[in-house]
């Protein structure tokens, strides 16, 4: 009776312990799933996607006028390689670029040709032309600066034609979407990498012509130590309008 009695109990214990077991594992399962969902809601908030990064150089755009002025008449640009953006290539033509001061050789032309010339180059190199061009969306360029571009067969002075371009994020109707944002807005956005900068007011572009990509200057680029194809992540939106230097 004793020994029937003591198995018995002996069976409680082991039931109670599996049991406990059990109870533990299904704690486990459980805190794992609620986990994943946090994260999930996290990501729908702020979508943890990355942006690659697209550094660009020194370039000119030129007009189909220009292209004739600089390369004779009739002349067509030569694709080179395509871009990262649709329809965009480098061309295998280069132009000299003059400033106030001195001169950028072998500048590469984008194509296709577009309404108006507009060169675009870092403050470095506008430090170095002699230069005092504004920062701008590309395309916006009343008060940009003045410039000569010489080609193999003539030149032209544009006076409202340099600028620094304003760092932007090309995207689709679908990715802003995604990120929560729209065309004209500005966000901010965060490098990682050793330096690990952070941008604040890029500029969202939304086209469903565009590919998802940050465009930045070499200057920024050279300042965040990144390179194209890198990528970054896009955590707030920003709110903070810009203030003069000093004040
Ligand atoms: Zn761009």
């Amino acid at each position: 009776m004793k020994r029937i009695a003591l198995t018995a109990q002996r069976q409680d214990e082991h039931m109670v312990a599996e049991r406990r077991e059990g109870a533990k594992m299904h704690a486990t399962e459980i805190n794992k799933i609620v986990e994943q969902v946090i994260r999930q809601l996290k990501q729908k908030a702020h979508p943890f996607r990355t942006i690659p990064i697209g550094v660009s150089a020194r370039h000119v755009h030129l007009s189909p006028d220009h292209v004739e002025k600089l390369f004779g008449k009739g002349y067509r640009l030569t694709r080179r390689k395509a871009l990262s953006q649709p329809g965009q290539y480098a061309a295998e033509e280069t132009v000299m670029v003059a400033g106030g001061k001195s001169v950028l050789e072998k500048v590469r032309i984008l194509g296709p040709p577009r309404g108006r010339t507009q060169v675009e180059v870092s403050l470095t190199d506008a430090v170095k032309l002699g230069s005092n061009p504004p920062l701008r969306e590309s395309g916006d360029l009343k008060g940009a600066a003045p410039v000569t571009l010489i080609g193999p067969k003539g030149s032209v002075h544009v006076e409202e034609g340099m600028i620094i371009a304003k760092r932007h994020i090309h995207m689709t109707p679908k990715d802003a979407l995604e990120f929560g944002v729209q065309n004209g807005e500005y966000v901010g956005v965060e490098t990682g990498g050793d330096r690990y900068v952070t941008f604040d007011r890029v500029l969202i572009r939304v086209s469903d012509q565009y590919r998802l990509e940050m465009h930045i200057d070499t200057d920024e680029a050279n300042a965040a130590m990144l390179k194209t194809g890198e990528t970054v992540r896009l955590v707030k939106k920003s709110g903070v309008e810009p203030w003069p230097i000093g004040s």
